[in-house]
This record gives C-alpha cells, sequence and structure tokens, in this order.
C-alpha cells in the first residue's frame, strides 16, 4: 500500500465511523467538523515536528515514523546525505587543487574586475613577493613595473611580456594574463631567467662572432681588390679572383645583417621624430643603385606625417623592402612605393612589385632568419635571408606591424603598419 493510500483510509474509516454514530445519534455535520479539526490538528503537529528536526539539523533518526510523513523524512535525510558526500568530494578537491597550486614553481594569481587579488598560490610570494594578507589589494599597487601595469591596463593579452622580478632586480619574470569567467583574470608569472640568458648568450655569440670576423673578411676584401685591378682581367686567374671578390662582398652583407639584427636584439632605442617622407625619398633616390632600378621606383608620398623612431633602424627596414622588391621582380616592371596615412588604422609605407611572388605557404616563414623561399628560383638572386627578419625586428620596436601581400607569378604588396601614437 503507498503511504498516501494510508493517508486517505485514516480519513474514510473516520467519516464511515462518523457516518454509523450519526445514524444512531444524529449531528452529521458536527461530526464530519470534529474529524475535519482532528486531522487538521494531527498534519499540523507533523509539520511543526518536521521543522523542529529541520531546525536540529536533520539530525536524529525518524525511521519509526509512519504514512507519508515517513516518505517526507526518509527522502529528506537521503538528500541530506548527498549534500554530505557532495561537500567532502568538493573539499577535497579543492584540497588537492591547492596542494598542487601550491607546489607549482609557478606564481598565479586570480584577479577580480578591479584586478585586486582574489585568490594566490605560495609561489607568489617567493616569485613576485605578495604576501597573504594581500588578498584584495590591487596588484597594480603592489607590482609597480611601469610595463607591467601598462600591459595589465592595456586588456590586449595576446602577447606575454617580460619584466625583473619585484623581489630580485635579476630574475627575469614571463608574466601572461588569461581572462575567464565574470570579469576575472589568471596571472601567470614564470621565472624565465635561465631561458633569458641562454638567449643573451646566443646573441652575444652571433655579435661577437660576427664583429670578430668582419676584420679579418676587410682585410681580404682589400687585398682582392687590389688584385683585381693589377690582374685587369686578363690573366689565367681572373675568374678565380673575381669569384672570390663576389664572395667575400656576400659575407660581408652577412655579417653586416647579423651585426644588424644582434644589435636589434640589445641596443636600446634612439628614439627621435623622423621625416619619413624625405627619408623613404632618399633611398629611392640612393646612388648605390643601379641607374636603371631608380627608373623602376614610382613613389608617391600621399602623406607629410613624421614618424617617432629610430631613423638607422627604418631606414633598413625600409631600403630592404626596397631593395627585396627590385631584386625579385623582373627589370622591365615598376616597383610602386607609397607612404600613406589611415586616420584610423595609423601610417604605412606601402611596397608593391609586379613580380614572382611568394606561395602562400611560404608567405608565414619569410620572416625568419635565413629563410630564403623558392631556392631554386632565388639560386640566381643574392641574398642572405635576413632582410625580412631585419624588418620584422624593427617593426615590433616601433609598435608596428608587417602585412604581406602576395600571389605566385602576379607580385607582391608589403605593407609596413605604424600606429597613430608614433606620428609626430
Ligand atoms: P633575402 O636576402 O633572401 O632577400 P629576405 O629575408 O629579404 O632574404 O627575404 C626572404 C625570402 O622572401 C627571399 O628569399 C624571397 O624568396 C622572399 N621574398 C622577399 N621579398 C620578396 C618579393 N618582393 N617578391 C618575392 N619574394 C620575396
Amino acid at each position: 500500500m503507498h503511504r498516501w493510500q494510508r493517508e486517505i483510509s485514516i480519513a474514510l474509516s473516520l467519516i464511515a465511523a462518523a457516518l454509523v454514530l450519526a445514524y444512531f445519534i444524529g449531528h452529521l455535520s458536527t461530526l464530519l467538523l470534529f474529524i475535519t479539526i482532528f486531522l487538521y490538528i494531527r498534519q499540523s503537529l507533523a509539520i511543526s515536528e518536521l521543522e523542529k528536526w529541520l531546525s536540529r539539523g536533520a539530525f536524529g533518526d525518524m525511521r519509526h515514523k509512519k504514512g507519508i510523513w515517513a516518505d517526507i523524512y526518509y527522502h529528506l535525510w537521503k538528500l541530506k546525505k548527498t549534500e554530505k558526500k557532495r561537500k567532502k568530494k568538493l573539499s577535497r578537491m579543492v584540497e588537492q587543487f591547492r596542494t598542487s597550486t601550491d607546489a607549482l614553481p609557478d606564481a598565479a594569481v586570480v584577479m577580480g574586475s578591479y584586478a585586486e587579488i582574489e585568490w594566490s598560490n605560495r609561489a607568489c610570494r617567493t616569485v613576485l613577493g605578495l604576501k597573504k594578507s594581500d588578498k584584495g589589494q590591487r596588484v597594480p599597487n603592489l607590482i609597480r613595473n611601469p610595463a607591467f601595469v601598462q600591459y595589465l591596463k592595456s586588456n590586449d593579452y595576446s602577447q606575454k611580456i617580460t619584466i625583473p622580478s619585484p623581489v630580485n632586480e635579476n630574475q627575469i619574470l614571463q608574466i601572461s594574463i588569461t581572462p575567464y569567467g565574470e570579469g576575472l583574470r589568471l596571472l601567470l608569472a614564470q621565472d624565465v631567467t635561465t631561458l633569458k640568458n641562454i638567449e643573451r648568450m646566443r646573441t652575444d655569440f652571433v655579435a661577437n662572432v660576427s664583429h670578430e670576423l668582419r676584420t679579418p673578411l676587410t682585410v681580404l676584401k682589400g687585398y682582392l681588390e687590389t688584385l683585381v685591378e693589377i690582374d685587369g682581367g686578363e690573366t689565367f686567374y681572373s675568374k678565380s679572383f673575381q669569384n672570390m671578390a663576389e664572395q667575400t662582398e656576400r659575407m660581408t652583407v652577412l655579417i653586416d645583417d647579423l651585426l644588424l639584427l644582434s644589435r636589434l636584439e640589445t641596443k636600446h632605442r634612439h628614439t627621435e621624430c623622423v621625416d619619413a617622407p624625405h627619408l623613404i625619398e632618399q633611398l629611392c633616390q640612393d646612388s648605390r643603385l643601379p641607374i636603371k632600378d631608380i627608373g623602376r621606383i614610382e613613389l608617391s608620398l600621399d602623406s607629410d606625417a613624421r614618424l617617432l623612431g629610430d631613423e638607422t633602424e627604418l631606414h633598413s627596414a625600409f631600403s630592404n623592402l626596397v631593395s627585396n622588391a627590385l631584386k625579385y621582380s623582373s627589370t622591365d616592371k615598376p616597383i610602386k612605393v607609397r607612404w600613406q596615412n589611415d586616420a584610423e588604422v595609423g601610417v604605412f609605407l606601402e611596397v608593391e612589385d609586379f613580380g614572382e611572388g611568394i606561395s602562400s605557404s611560404e608567405i608565414p616563414k619569410i620572416t625568419e632568419r635565413f629563410y630564403r623561399a623558392d631556392v631554386k628560383r632565388n639560386q640566381k638572386i643574392s641574398g642572405t635571408g635576413l632582410g625580412l627578419a631585419i624588418v620584422k625586428h624593427v617593426m615590433a620596436r616601433h609598435e608596428g606591424k608587417l602585412e604581406v601581400h602576395s600571389q605566385l607569378g602576379k607580385g607582391s604588396r608589403f605593407r609596413c603598419w605604424f600606429p597613430n601614437n608614433r606620428v609626430c
């Protein structure tokens, strides 16, 4: 029998008893009223007992209850048991999470919408110098490095930044921020001192080797030039001298590019207001370019915007693009060089050629060091594979970006974009 059927059968039995009694003594409605009041009081007492039981935290065995109330007590007791189990599981998980995050060597901070600390792991104490009591404090008030504060404010976390640790100047930290949930941000700080030291050793090594090779090369070049002059192109050795002169020239260009690249990696930028239109005009008429090539360049200076930056670096980047356009297109095709501004995005230098172009699969690789697209095609064209790597570095140092559009057989268009805050 269902529990609720028991309740109904009690009510029905009482009504039946009332009917029998009324048959003898009358007063049916009074008897029914009594029954109703009795049932009402009975249920009220049961409810009050349940309320008391709940207010005691649902403690105590109530399995002795009968009827529908037994079911209610049982379900509530089961719910409480499941809840207790869930709580236990959850706190075990939280404990596991806390132990594992505390074991992490990287600092992790969860920040709220106002960059206040909501949670931080143990490594934060040693890596970032944060204390347990800093909870609720705003991170920029505790880590005051200007580059970090700017990064935090920017809301653009696509790149990571490196800063010296607030605890130890010699320790280098790589910081990344990941937004998640509603206004929350996870800050991760990783100690990359060893990595940076290795990187610096590599840069120093390349710079030192290039520097040391430059002097003997200059001597060789000088002697070879003299030998070529004395030889006058008339002896058995003429071709070899010519070849040697070409190869030493190639090596000199390579070493110059390597030195420039390592300077770009290590040197502090010298910033001034550069007359970009004048600089572009000058490099398009560079006397070192063959007259025929100068004639191919169609220059349009549609903006007189000047640029905040390093003139030497900008000159290297722009001239690499122009000389590439000249190198990788046939001598009867024009090269279009434009200096323009776009009110919304910024100013840009565009170098367009109608040469052989680059396949779409190679475009992402051409800015890598020593990468030369389509080696077979380029065998006859001299190059180091460092030109576009230099352009990429220079652009990064000027908060700019390089945009490449190219189609095989049709030509290429390189754009160097600079943000409006670089216009001076
Ligand atoms: P390189 O010294 O070989 O010119 P770069 O770094 O300047 O080195 O260029 C890398 C590669 O990108 C080149 O080898 C070439 O294949 C390709 N490239 C660069 N500019 C152009 C261009 N304007 N047209 C076609 N290919 C180009």
